[in-house]
């Protein structure tokens, strides 16, 4: 297998590692041997390029522009996993950025002389600092309850969700309390032969505009998480579900009447201890995603709190690595930030002198 070597190996491509392949290269590191950016998909688009058909554009929740060129305009019904993937390989291509896909990075390991070995399914990259961008996409996360094996329906999670048609008929519970779970119930609930929504906790909704402040506060929250080494919890957790009019018009069609978290699955649907026995066809677990960063693991990042003790993006055990669009900086705006930071950051710490300039 081949070997390589850069200055800092980017891994992901979606909007936090493009992020920071703009910044590196604007502030000097050479495409190739000074940085790279290697990305598991087929595509440009990073997790994108995989959200569901159905969800348009105009149902997102507030898409920022990546650095340095904006969005065109976008077509709300169109699908953003189109649109989104388009601008990104565009932008790729606008700042000549040195994207090497499909690669998928199997482990990233120290090395005695300091630095650190990519190891991938297309051979090894050599590098001093490492920005690591996998974001969650690839790790969904489905919880465990009794008797999951046994259910005689399909199962399937909001990664592998393409739309409403197919659950025409059927009967369907849709379990989580974050923004996918309502997406997914309100269109599912237009075709299914009934919808049962289960939460853990009963959800909050925010009747607040999501504006800058409560953005901040969910932020400062995952921040301090993430700080004291915990992992990053759900930004939802912190700002509640927005209620837009689709979800005043789900409420009054009644789909929103929430039950609590089932305590078992049976082969013909859903159980509580208390008797109550609701039958399904499908379960569709919208319960969010962790982050992918198991080919960290050599590097053992890991703190007593089951996180990663961070300071900004930068690992606090390990100053050659820094992870954008980790904990608070996953979201659109956050990735972007996150690349700066990151790149200012590794920039300094490379060559000290660069850092006064
Ligand atoms: P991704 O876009 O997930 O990119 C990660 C890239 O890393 C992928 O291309 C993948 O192939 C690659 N990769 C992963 N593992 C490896 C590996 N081992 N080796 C090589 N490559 C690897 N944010 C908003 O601001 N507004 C929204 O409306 C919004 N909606 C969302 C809806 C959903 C369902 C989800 C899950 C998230 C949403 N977010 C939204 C969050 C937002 O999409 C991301 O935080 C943001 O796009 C940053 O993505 P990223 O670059 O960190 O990761």
């Amino acid at each position: 297998m081949d070997t390589h070597s850069a200055d800092v190996v980017v891994i992901g491509s979606g909007q936090a590692g493009l992020s920071a392949g703009y910044h590196l290269h604007r502030t000097g590191f050479a495409p190739g041997s000074g940085f790279v950016i290697l990305d598991a998909d087929n595509g440009p688009g990073g997790a994108w390029q995989h959200r569901w058909p159905t969800l348009v554009f105009d149902r997102v929740h507030g898409f920022h522009d990546l650095p340095g060129l904006p969005l065109p305009p976008t077509e709300p019904h169109r699908p953003a996993s189109e649109q989104v993937s388009a601008y990104f390989a565009a932008y790729e291509r606008a700042f000549d950025l040195p994207v090497r896909r499909p690669v998928r990075v199997r482990a990233v390991r120290s090395r005695p002389d300091g630095r650190l070995d990519v190891h991938t399914d297309r051979g090894t990259w050599t590098a001093r600092a490492l920005i690591n961008a996998t974001g969650t996409w690839t790790r969904p996360f489905w919880p465990h309850y009794p008797g999951r094996s046994t259910f005689r329906g399909r199962q399937l999670h909001t990664a592998d969700y393409r739309g409403p048609a197919e659950f025409t008929g059927l009967r369907v519970v849709v379990v989580g309390g974050g923004t996918s779970a309502v997406q997914l119930l309100g269109e599912v609930s237009t075709v299914a032969a009934a919808t049962t929504w289960v939460t853990r906790r009963p959800p909050t909704f925010n009747d607040e505009e999501f504006g800058p402040e409560l953005g901040r506060a969910a932020v400062a929250r995952v921040d301090q998480a993430v700080r004291a080494g915990r992992p990053p919890g759900s930004v939802v957790g912190v700002t509640g579900l927005p209620v837009t009019p689709e979800v005043r018009r789900l409420r009054e069609r009644g789909v929103l009447d929430r039950l609590p978290m089932f305590d078992r699955i049976t082969p013909d649907g859903v159980a509580w201890t208390d008797g109550r026995f609701v039958p399904a066809d499908v379960i569709l677990w919208c319960t969010g995603f962790r982050a992918a960063i198991d080919h960290l693991a050599p590097l053992g990042l890991r703190a007593p709190g089951g996180g990663i003790t961070m300071d900004g993006t930068r690992v606090v055990a390990d100053a050659r690595v820094h992870l954008v669009g980790y904990g608070p900086s996953a979201s659109t705006i956050g990735a972007n930030r996150a690349g700066r930071t990151a790149v200012t950051e590794i920039r300094a710490w490379l060559s000290p002198a660069a850092a006064l300039h």
